[in-house]
């Protein structure tokens, strides 16, 4: 089934040469995915749970956004934000009338946080500068977005990090209290952790945070980069729960796995964004604006939300049952397509021995199985998905079988 002409071990060793060796990568070369199907370089096909770190929210190469990315292309690739184009503001009502106020495009989640962060500085009195963020949140890895990013280990060896940022302990409102002042700007939050562990906010913590955000005038920013696009069972994680955000931030499957992102921003606020204060090059690009207007089209035409959070609930059945005979599964976290089992065991050799049975996940937070399945995966995958799993976590259990 392979289309590649040279074999996984071929690539790697042009990788060794050529590339900066700041990822851990697994030996394996990928080729052609289709759905949540991916074939690497030998033939071999693995089901894959967490497509393309969440990015893949249709999976790999959903038809209809490699069609819309194909007929862009060959149009007009790029053009600079000069100008005005027909894709970007397609694409801009598609998400703010699913949702609020304006958008600006980039390229990235990390650039996106950038921006918001910017954009609440701007936004607010010249000495409020200062924004809240969580322990164990993630913002990504550019500098202002890994200062936000509360987890020491990100900030080893690039000190000094960026200053202005107030770390709180996840679902602890008292602790943000106390760390408002009169150079308080805003609050970032992401409404489910990912990284992290895929943490839920407790009942009434994020109604909390607009609560407090009203009471001092601070914006409430919500980090949506991996929650937005359905994943939580609505179009953003904001509607999930409830609360609405001044600003919020969207990347990873915003535009079905091409390179985009977004901050969307109440209209009042969007004027302070003013013209020669921020900007990005490829920002709203053509191609990737066709990308993500053929993500929403794609998600509502086919009922992907419902379907999604049906699959949603057959995971978690699965996984129930599961604890049921495992004690190492301590904690089930599922909040639509966000799933993550916490055990009581370290989560990582999981992955290994997932992968050598045809199965792709992910580990995250030493203890977490963390999975961020395509909204298209189907009934047949989530239970052969979770079949294989079963077996890795039973072996896991006790080594010994
Ligand atoms: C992945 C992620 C980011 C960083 O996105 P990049 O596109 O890698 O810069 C930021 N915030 C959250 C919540 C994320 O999951």
């Amino acid at each position: 089934m392979s289309t590649s002409t040279r074999s996984s071990q071929e690539v790697i060793a042009q990788f060794d040469q050529y590339v900066i060796p700041n990822y851990r990568r697994y030996p394996i070369c990928l080729v052609r995915g289709e759905g949540s199907h991916v074939w690497d370089a030998e033939g071999n096909r693995y089901l894959d749970l967490f497509p393309g770190w969440g990015c893949n929210i249709l999976g790999y190469s959903p038809k209809r956004v490699a069609e819309a990315v194909k007929e862009q292309v060959d149009r007009l690739i790029h053009v600079p934000n000069t100008w005005y184009m027909e894709p970007q503001g397609e694409f801009a009502e598609a998400l703010c009338t699913r949702s609020f106020g304006k958008a600006f495009f980039c390229n990235s989640g990390a650039e996106a946080n950038e921006g918001a962060i910017k954009l609440a500085r701007l936004h607010t009195p010249p000495e409020k500068y200062k924004v809240i963020t969580f322990q164990n949140g993630f913002h990504g890895r550019t500098f202002a977005a890994v200062s936000a990013t509360a987890q020491p280990k990100y900030h080893d060896g690039i000190q000094p990090i960026m200053p202005g940022f107030l770390y709180a302990p996840h679902n602890d409102l008292n602790a943000v209290k106390e760390l408002i002042d009169d150079e308080t700007a805003g609050i970032l939050i992401e409404p489910v952790q990912g990284e992290g562990g895929v943490n839920t906010p407790a009942d009434g913590f994020l109604q909390g945070l607009r609560q407090l955000c009203d009471e001092h005038n601070l914006l409430l920013m919500f980090d949506e980069v991996q929650t937005c696009m359905g994943r939580t069972g609505n179009w953003f994680a904001y509607q999930t729960f409830g609360v609405q955000p001044d600003i919020m931030t969207l990347a990873k499957g915003v535009a079905g796995g091409v390179a985009c992102g977004a901050i969307i921003c109440r209209d009042e606020i969007a004027p302070s964004l003013r013209p020669g204060m921020h900007a990005s090059t490829f920002g709203g690009n053509p191609m990737a604006m066709a990308a993500g207007l053929a993500t929403v089209q794609t998600i509502e035409e086919e009922d992907l939300i419902p379907h999604a959070m049906r699959m949603s609930a057959r995971f978690r059945q699965h996984f129930e049952k599961l604890k049921e005979e495992l004690p190492i599964i301590g904690e089930i976290r599922v909040c639509g397509m966000m799933i993550g089992l916490d055990l009581t065991i370290p989560a990582t050799p999981a992955v290994g021995k997932c992968m050598e049975r045809g199965l792709l996940i992910n580990a995250t937070h030493d203890t977490v199985v963390r999975l961020l399945p395509a909204l298209n995966v189907t009934e047949e995958q989530v239970d052969a998905g979770c079949a294989i799993l079963a077996d890795v976590l039973r072996e896991m259990a006790d080594p010994a079988v």
